[in-house]
């Protein structure tokens, strides 16, 4: 039988989200509208031979997806030498990267020989000016041709990626549809969280799931049934209709219940949630391969203690400064 990383509410973990660094250099109106600031005196980035030995230890426990993310992952000069590691893991069989997309164009391939099988790919506008204004970054055309150049590089999945925020680009939804379609795309819409750095904005600009939902489902868009073992995002399409879109709700009811991810930041901290109170350090199990069974131990004995469900609703954000901080 293969081995099940479980906690106590019953909720299985297939799906490691692991951060490469905190660092970015976009500067999202919601994320870091200031740039990332270096904080001084804590630890360098784990090691290759650190995410080695930490993902071989969650393959062990069954996990079989390895999601690459950060702060900005291709800003990590070990990426490629990481990601092969981690696809050469002995019982990972999916490895994706969420990205902003930077210096796409000439890297796809790269990353597609290193392993990476599925992209996704953070776009919160189709127009090049309000793209600018989101991001700090006049990048969209570079971030388009990203895609088309990691679809011609054979990388299977790509997925964009699109925090939807009242008055700001919310009337973009019949644009991005129309993007997937022709493009045949997966398209995710990202409810806009609210983290410590961000209640104004968040107040301001969050736009419900549902009413995204509302708008989908006006304009023909069907859910599809929930697969076995898929996240929590919703799933849209259109019969007949190339592209699928989905919505990340995490204010949704019952969002929690489907959760089947851990994640791992940077440095080593081990986030059971990511709006929880603090990362629990693995890196001391970290530095032989002889602590293996040790940190086995320590990770199914953490993960049975997983909380049922974050405390958003309450306006808690938990020790969350920013998704960058932890690999949104
Ligand atoms: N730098 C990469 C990128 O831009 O995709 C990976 C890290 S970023 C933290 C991962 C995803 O989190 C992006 O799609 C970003 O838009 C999203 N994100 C960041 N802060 C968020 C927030 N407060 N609410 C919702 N989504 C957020």
């Amino acid at each position: 039988m293969n081995p099940v990383l479980q906690d106590g509410h019953g909720r299985r973990f297939e799906y490691l989200r692991l951060s490469l660094t905190d660092v970015c250099n976009f500067r999202c109106s919601y994320c870091l509208p200031e740039g990332y600031r270096k904080v001084a005196g804590l630890p360098a980035n784990l090691t290759v031979a650190e995410i080695r030995r930490l993902v071989g230890a969650f393959a062990r426990l069954g996990l079989w997806k390895v999601r690459l993310t950060g702060g900005e992952p291709s800003l990590r000069a070990e990426l490629l030498e990481i990601a092969a590691a981690v696809a050469a893991t002995p019982g990972i069989r999916k490895l994706a990267m969420t990205t902003n997309g930077y210096r796409l164009p000439e890297r796809a391939a790269d990353y597609a020989k290193a392993g990476i099988s599925t992209l996704n790919v953070s776009v919160d506008s189709l127009d090049p000016a309000r793209f600018a204004a989101i991001t700090g970054h006049d990048r969209l055309p570079e971030v388009l041709d990203g895609i088309a150049a990691a679809r011609l590089a054979g990388i299977k999945t790509i997925k964009l990626n699109s925090v939807l925020m009242r008055g700001i680009n919310d009337d973009e939804l019949e644009r991005f549809i129309a993007f997937v379609q022709q493009h045949d795309l997966a398209l995710r819409f990202i409810e806009v969280m609210r983290t410590n750095d961000n209640p104004a904005f968040f107040e301001q600009h969050h736009l419900a799931g549902a009413e995204i939902a509302n708008r989908l489902e006006a304009l023909g868009w069907q859910r599809l049934p929930r697969e076995a073992g898929a996240g929590p995002a919703v799933v849209y399409a259109q019969p007949g209709q190339a592209g699928q879109i989905g919505i990340i709700a995490p204010y949704s009811k019952d969002f929690c219940a489907s959760c089947n991810r851990l994640r791992v930041s940077g440095r080593g901290k081990l986030h059971l949630c990511l709006f929880g109170d603090h990362g629990i350090d693995l890196r001391p199990l970290l530095q032989s391969d002889g602590q293996q069974d040790n940190l086995i131990a320590r990770i199914t004995a953490l993960t049975a203690t997983k909380a049922p469900a974050h405390r958003l609703h309450q306006g808690d954000s938990g020790a969350t400064p920013h998704l960058a901080s932890i690999g949104g």
